[in-house]
């Protein structure tokens, strides 16, 4: 069986050049992720445009996610080479973006010095330094190195989101999501959100006009608003980097299933982030923690799995990519299909008050429970916005779903469900020639054979969310 996780590579120095994003897509990255923390806004439109040429030329639909950085605050570089903190040494933090050593840190955040007060603790780099604040002096934070370890590069430095008075989004976000939406960008994700207010104040109309909009759950505020959050988002991020500094460590895990459940429920995509494959950033094979980690992440439930400095600043990105794909197959092929449909059966989005969501949600379980009697080994989902075909795989069927839609975004946003090839299907007439249409696409792409019997899930009115037909047709002869 083919893989069913998607994978998004985070794109860096190390990755931005064109043969390494062709050998990226060629690997198996179905979404690339564009930060703006390191980039403008100009080079980062400029990424995107070269990865639309060249996924183009390879044939392929790659999803881009543009990650805005909010209120990400990070330290001035510690240089190319390793710097080590010493445990229980003092370190003194002050505004600025010069350079940082190991006794001074300079921090490019203005309310550093107003927003701490003694006894916060800051984590640098995901969690690999932990400083606690000791004294608020006239121009600096006086701290000491609770937990020592090893920096370089400009590592972020996590303010306890509680203290932190910058809201995200920001200005800047702002300005980039205008940026990207007239670029037709395909997702956008929002750090450090705390409530689903948050996710109202960005300047994009709602999906499917606007682009999806991803939540990254990185706040401890952001868990206690969970329902809400997802609820107003188009997928969501465990951006589990940040998120392991806003909570104990120990939660993190119990967190990560919590959040990807309360995803699927509401039938919105959960990516799984951060340090999936990290020692890889160096080394060329993962750690068996790490191996275990991907596959555990795939059997949580994530739709997607997503690799970060592993790609963007490391020695290999593309065998990272291809490590992550072989960890990923593996665990989709041993998926208890069976079991995850009978749970999902509890667990799936009932008594919502739009007749749509509720029509679609129940032709999907229809399908999943046909195609399983049947034996039917591939669903097409004709879908304008590809609302259908994420219900469709949050029952996670061991046949596989073939989205279709007219809409060139929607197919490429559905690089990010669970399972889904995504096609392009021009026809938009009415039911019966979009059902001819569908099964001739999916026939001439090769994606089913002449004569083998598929389910079909459409709606009879091309305009509406909801999906009422449910068919069972043979492939015509070509
Ligand atoms: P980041 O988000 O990489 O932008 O910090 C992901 C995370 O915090 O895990
Ligand atoms: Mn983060």
């Amino acid at each position: 069986m083919a893989r069913r996780t998607k994978i998004i590579a985070t794109i860096g120095p190390a990755s931005d050049d064109e043969a390494t994003l062709r050998g990226l897509i060629r690997a198996g990255m179905d979404v690339a992720r564009l930060g703006l923390a390191h980039n403008t806004i100009d080079e980062a439109a400029a990424r995107m445009a070269d990865i639309r040429r060249i996924a183009a030329l390879e044939g392929r639909y790659v999803g881009i996610l543009v990650d805005l950085p909010g209120p990400k605050v990070r330290a001035a570089s510690f240089g190319e080479e390793p710097v080590v903190l010493v445990e229980d040494s003092r370190v003194e933090l002050r505004v600025g973006d010069h350079r940082s050593d190991a006794t001074s840190i300079e921090v490019d955040y203005e309310g550093l010095l107003s927003d701490m007060e003694p006894g916060d603790r800051l984590s640098l780099g995901d969690g690999r330094v932990i400083l606690e604040v000791r004294e608020v002096a006239e121009e600096s934070l006086l701290a000491r190195v609770a937990h020592g370890g090893v920096l370089t590069g400009s590592p972020g430095l996590h303010i306890p989101s509680d203290r932190l008075s910058m809201r995200a989004p920001t200005d800047d976000d702002l300005r980039a999501v205008e940026r990207f939406v007239e670029l037709d960008v395909d997702m956008i994700a929002v750090s450090f959100v705390r409530s689903a207010e948050d996710l109202a104040r960005l300047p994009v109309m709602p999906h499917p006009e606007g682009p999806i909009v991803v939540a990254k759950i990185e706040t401890r505020a952001a868990i206690d608003d969970l329902p809400a959050i997802i609820e107003a988002s188009g997928a969501v991020m465990v951006a589990r980097g940040d998120l392991g500094s806003e909570c104990s460590i120990e939660e993190l895990p119990i967190l990560q299933k919590e959040i990807i459940r309360q995803c699927i429920a509401l039938g919105r995509p959960a990516i799984t982030a951060t340090q999936m494959l990290e020692t890889m950033v160096n080394n060329p094979e993962p750690t068996r923690a790490e191996v275990s980690d991907v596959a555990n992440a795939v059997w949580d439930g994530s739709s997607a799995v997503m690799l970060s400095g592993e790609t963007a600043i490391g020695v290999n990105p593309v065998n990272v990519v291809s490590t992550m794909s072989r960890i990923a197959e593996r665990a989709d092929d041993a998926f208890d299909h069976r079991g995850w449909m009978s749970e999902l059966s509890e667990l799936r989005m009932t008594d919502t008050g739009d007749p749509d969501t509720a029509i679609t949600d129940a032709m999907t379980q229809a399908t999943a429970r046909a195609v399983d009697e049947l034996g039917i080994s591939t669903i097409l989902c004709i879908s304008g916005s590809g609302f259908t075909v994420r219900s469709m795989a949050r029952f996670r069927p061991s046949a596989r779903i073939i989205g279709l839609s007219s809409n060139e975004r929607t197919v490429r946003q559905l690089t990010l469900s669970w399972g889904t090839e995504a096609l392009h299907l021009p026809e938009q007439g009415d039911l019966q020639r979009r059902v001819a249409a569908a099964l001739e696409v999916a026939r001439d792409r090769g994606a089913v054979q002449a004569g083998e019997l598929v389910g079909l899930l459409a709606g009879t009115d091309v305009r509406s969310r909801s999906t009422n037909v449910l068919r069972v047709e043979r492939v015509p002869e070509a």
